[in-house]
């Protein structure tokens, strides 16, 4: 199956040297700067709080001196400065759509889409010229399905603008249409890959899918194995928002989400909004070179980590390594964060746990925190387990907790990971 996704996108970029690399983002960082500082109001305001030149920002490491913008920011300019906040740069043609997000923020949707972003992440997940395309994102309101639906035209391939929904009609659509490709969430798709074996098709002969671009929820990797195992076929994320595009793809190597070459990926310190170094986990924060919504050092709520080593495939862009969850998740506990994926980390070393959850109450002006968990099946040694659990707990966390097994099906499915209940008075 990887032969069939030799040759890339706009290889050439793709593949460029690290230092050539370096070079052409360094110049079109201070190029997306100037242009900022030039035509967006919000942005020019931004520099000159500071009393900072956009020549001034040279390269990567000097963003650190600008602030962060975070969604809320954007909420409120935009409330101040109606549609879009000051942000904007109106093209000569005019804006083409005007999407709206949860917040609520509103986009605008340039004219002539040139954005290449979301292209290259499906061409890495294996969409080529000719391929007959599902897209079952979503059309209303929000900027997502249409970007990829431009994206497509820009591949060559053919889109059918399904939307969600109705099962039995998408299934019927790829069937008749010999669809080959398939985009939306991970969820949707295995929710049809089960229908499908429900209305008793064998999905691998009588569907011609040969890839699945997936994105905009998490994608555990049991998930993945369970989808490309059912249908035999490839299926590929990427990770980026509303707001900002393409932030992230897999290639077919899947080991970490290659940052397309027309964004600046910073991660940062949630506290400080420095950046952290490689390797670390913090918060994504980006500027894209859009030059309709230019956004500088947008901050994302997502946590990840950067890959820098190479990757088979022949990219040499930085990665996003997993997105390990929301900034918002996190507690502080004793004064000390804790993480969801750190508990992931600790749960991952007792595969006897089915399931768990952290709960964080009050008493007497003091934290306490309380491991409840539920195991896959009963163990003799429980006391040993309990010990094994909170040691653990005590070494990734810093924090001290009590373990306490409950029944099965005690905690439930969709419970908070982390869930703090203390209550501050
Ligand atoms: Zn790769």
């Amino acid at each position: 199956m990887i032969d069939r996704m030799k040759g890339y996108f706009n290889e050439e970029k793709e593949k460029m040297s690290k230092r050539k690399r370096e070079a052409y983002l360094k110049q079109r960082l201070s190029e997306i700067l100037r242009y900022g500082y030039r035509h967006s109001k919000s942005i020019r305001s931004r520099f000159d709080a500071l009393g900072l030149k956009p020549e001034e920002i040279r390269n990567f490491k000097d963003l650190e001196r600008l602030p962060i913008t975070k969604k809320a920011d954007l909420v409120s300019a935009q409330k101040a400065n109606p549609p879009f906040g000051g942000f904007e740069v109106m093209p000569k043609k005019g804006v083409r759509r005007i999407y709206m997000s949860p917040g609520p923020v509103f986009e605008p949707g340039e004219w002539d889409y040139k954005d290449i972003r979301w292209a290259q992440a499906l061409y890495a997940s294996g969409l080529r010229r000719g391929d007959v395309v599902l897209n079952t994102f979503n059309y209303h309101v929000t900027p997502l399905a249409f970007m990829l639906d431009e994206s497509l035209q820009m591949l060559g391939a053919t889109v059918v603008p399904v939307g969600p929904g109705n099962i039995s009609m998408q299934i019927q659509l790829m069937r008749q249409l010999h669809v080959t490709g398939f985009l939306g969430t991970p969820s949707f798709l295995m929710a049809i890959a089960e229908a499908a074996e429900g209305m008793r098709f064998d999905v691998k002969k009588d569907l011609d899918l040969k890839a699945a671009f997936v994105g905009a929820e998490m994608f555990p990797e049991s998930l993945r194995k369970k989808i490309e195992g059912k249908l035999n076929i490839l299926v590929r994320q990427a990770y980026g928002t509303v707001d900002v595009g393409c932030l992230g793809y897999e290639c077919p190597e899947k080991n970490g989400m290659h940052i397309p070459e027309d964004v600046m990926v910073e991660i940062v310190d949630t506290e400080t909004g420095k950046q952290l170094e490689t390797g670390a986990t913090g918060e994504i924060v980006v500027t894209p070179f859009s030059k309709t919504f230019p956004m500088i050092r947008f901050a994302t709520g997502d946590l990840s980590y950067l890959v820098e080593d190479a990757c088979p495939c022949g990219r040499t862009s930085t990665r996003l390594g997993k997105i390990m969850g929301r900034t918002d998740q996190v507690t502080k506990v004793f004064g000390i964060f804790i993480h969801p994926w750190q508990v992931d980390e600790v749960m991952a070393k007792f595969p006897v746990v089915a399931n768990y959850q952290i709960v964080v109450t009050r008493k007497d002006y003091r934290d306490e925190m309380t491991i409840y968990i539920e195991l896959k099946e009963e163990v003799g040694d429980k006391i040993s387990l309990k010990r094994g659990v909170e040691k653990e707990v005590q070494e990734v966390l810093k924090v001290k907790g009590e373990v306490i097994f409950t029944v099965k099906g005690g905690i439930p499915d969709r419970a908070k990971k982390i869930d703090d209940r203390r209550i501050w008075e």
